[in-house]
Parts: structure tokens; C-alpha cells; sequence
């Protein structure tokens, strides 16, 4: 059966995926830099390493992402948006439209029932609306990005964030600390600023259900309620051990596979 990979290098996170038919074999993630090919050169030998196999025995490789004409050892690469597309459908079949959340852009995805890309809508020339928000909130907070979750669903009314720049998001903030407003307040109203804007982008295409969110922000439980009240509907979830932000990586080792003879997805 034949190997793939799949090297989602992300303005943020580099992710690498191997793929031997319907098994995820090792999926690791690391942290972008200024070399994008050193990067994808290191997640794809860490997952190789992982997996114990040798590199010659990969048969396709793609590569996604906003780096993704720089991993020098892909075959082809393809935009991410296609790969989020299949990388969502390879776990949720009736998925119609995809949420990515990432580090500097968010996209809501439309797909067919093969999880090919029908349409989309992005927002990347904003900070507001995407992973890079919440990342500016928790360093002036002084607090972790895995904390944010456990605060939204502590008690407490959410505080109006009512500027939609992160720059003067961050001074609100601020202010509201010096206030004395409390720690779930302020985040709970940071994620629901931070819905505001992805509902607003995703409506702007057409929300067909089901809907599942991918990409780092998917971690944080907190944005998913949000989302789910500013959409009015459930996302779907992904399986409690996939990790929505390789999804994108996923997808680009299963576009790997479909170039494969006689592959089963092909
Ligand atoms: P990209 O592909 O654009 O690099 P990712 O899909 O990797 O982006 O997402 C990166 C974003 O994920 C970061 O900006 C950060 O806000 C968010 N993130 C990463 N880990 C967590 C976590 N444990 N909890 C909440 N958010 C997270």
C-alpha cells in the first residue's frame, strides 16, 4: 500500500503527515520560521524518524500552505483550502462547509460530498478574525493559549470588546483590567468579538451544513461555543485524538494518495 505525505507549511505552524491508506501513521507540528524549506525539512524527518521509515519509501509527497512552493522535496503542492476541504471529509463525509482558523488568515470552505472545494471566502488582511488575535490577547494577559478555554466556560457575563482592530482590542483590554473586570469576562468577550467576524466571513459565502472547524484556533473550545451561538449551529467534531490544526496536512497526503494507481481514493 502505498505511503504519502502531506507538509502544511502555515504562517505559524509547519505540520507533516504520513499516510498509508486509512491510516494516519505520525503527524507532527512544529513552529514556522523565516526558512520555510529548513522548516518543512525538519517536521517531515521528524515524522519520518517517528514512523521508522525511510524516505525512499514514501511515494508522494505534497506540499500546502502558505509556504508551500518551498519544500523542496514535494512532488506538487496545492493550496490549502483544497486540502482542508479533504482533510475535513476523510473523518465527516456530510461535512459541506469548513472552517480554518489559523495563525494569519481564516477561510470558511464550501465542499462538494467528496469533499472537493466548491467555493470559498477568506480573511488575511487582518489581524481580527484570525489566530494572531487571540495569540496579542494572551501576551498582554499573561497567560497561556490553552488556558483560554477553561476561562470562557468559567461563570461570569461577557464584556463588549466593541473595537474590531486588535491593536485597540488590546487597549480595551487593558483598560478592562485596570478596571478590575474579571479574567472569563474579558476572554469570553474576546472569543465572541472574535466569532463575530468568522460568522460574518462565513456567511458572506453560505453556511450549508454540517460545518466543522479545522486549523489551530479549533483547539480552543471557548471560539467553538462562540462560533456555534453567532452561527446558530453545532459544528461537527472531529475525532477526540485528531488534532484539527493538521487537518490541512491531511488533506494534502490524501490529494498525494489520489495520485497513486489504484489508490482508494483516488
Ligand atoms: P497556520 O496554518 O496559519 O500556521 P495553524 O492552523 O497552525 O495556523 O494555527 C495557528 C494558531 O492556532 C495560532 O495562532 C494559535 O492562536 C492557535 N493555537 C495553537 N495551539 C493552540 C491551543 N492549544 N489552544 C488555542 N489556540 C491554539
Amino acid at each position: 500500500m502505498a505511503v504519502t505525505a502531506g507538509v502544511d507549511i502555515g504562517s505559524t505552524t509547519s505540520k507533516a503527515l504520513l499516510l498509508k491508506g486509512d491510516d494516519i501513521l505520525v503527524s507532527v507540528i512544529g513552529q514556522s520560521s523565516t526558512n520555510p524549506a529548513k522548516t518543512a525539512r525538519e517536521v517531515y524527518d521528524r515524522c519520518l524518524t517517528e514512523a521508522g521509515i525511510k524516505e525512499e519509501d514514501v511515494d508522494y509527497v505534497v506540499g500546502t500552505g502558505y509556504g508551500r512552493a518551498k519544500v523542496p522535496f514535494a512532488h506538487t503542492n496545492v493550496s490549502e483550502i483544497s486540502c482542508h476541504g479533504k482533510g475535513a471529509h476523510f473523518f465527516l463525509t456530510d461535512v459541506r462547509t469548513v472552517v480554518d482558523i489559523g495563525g494569519q488568515d481564516t477561510k470558511a470552505i464550501m465542499v462538494d460530498d467528496k469533499g472537493n472545494l466548491l467555493d470559498f471566502a477568506m480573511n488575511d488582511k487582518c489581524a481580527a478574525g484570525t489566530g494572531r488575535f487571540l495569540e496579542m490577547m494572551v501576551r498582554t494577559l499573561e497567560i497561556e493559549l490553552s488556558e483560554l478555554a477553561d476561562l470562557h466556560f468559567q461563570e461570569g457575563e461577557p464584556c463588549t470588546i466593541g473595537n474590531m482592530c486588535s491593536v485597540f482590542a488590546e487597549s480595551e483590554v487593558i483598560n478592562l483590567v485596570n478596571e478590575g473586570t474579571s479574567l472569563p469576562r474579558i476572554i469570553k468577550g474576546l472569543h465572541i468579538s472574535l466569532a463575530s467576524r468568522i460568522a460574518a466571513l462565513t456567511k458572506r459565502m453560505g453556511v450549508e451544513p454540517e460545518l466543522v472547524i479545522t486549523g489551530g484556533v479549533a483547539k480552543n473550545k471557548g471560539v467553538i461555543d462562540a462560533l456555534q451561538k453567532k452561527l446558530n449551529l453545532k459544528p461537527r467534531s472531529l475525532p477526540e485524538n485528531i488534532d484539527p490544526q493538521i487537518i490541512g496536512a491531511l488533506g494534502a497526503a490524501i490529494i498525494a494518495a489520489g495520485k497513486m494507481p489504484q489508490s482508494p481514493s483516488g
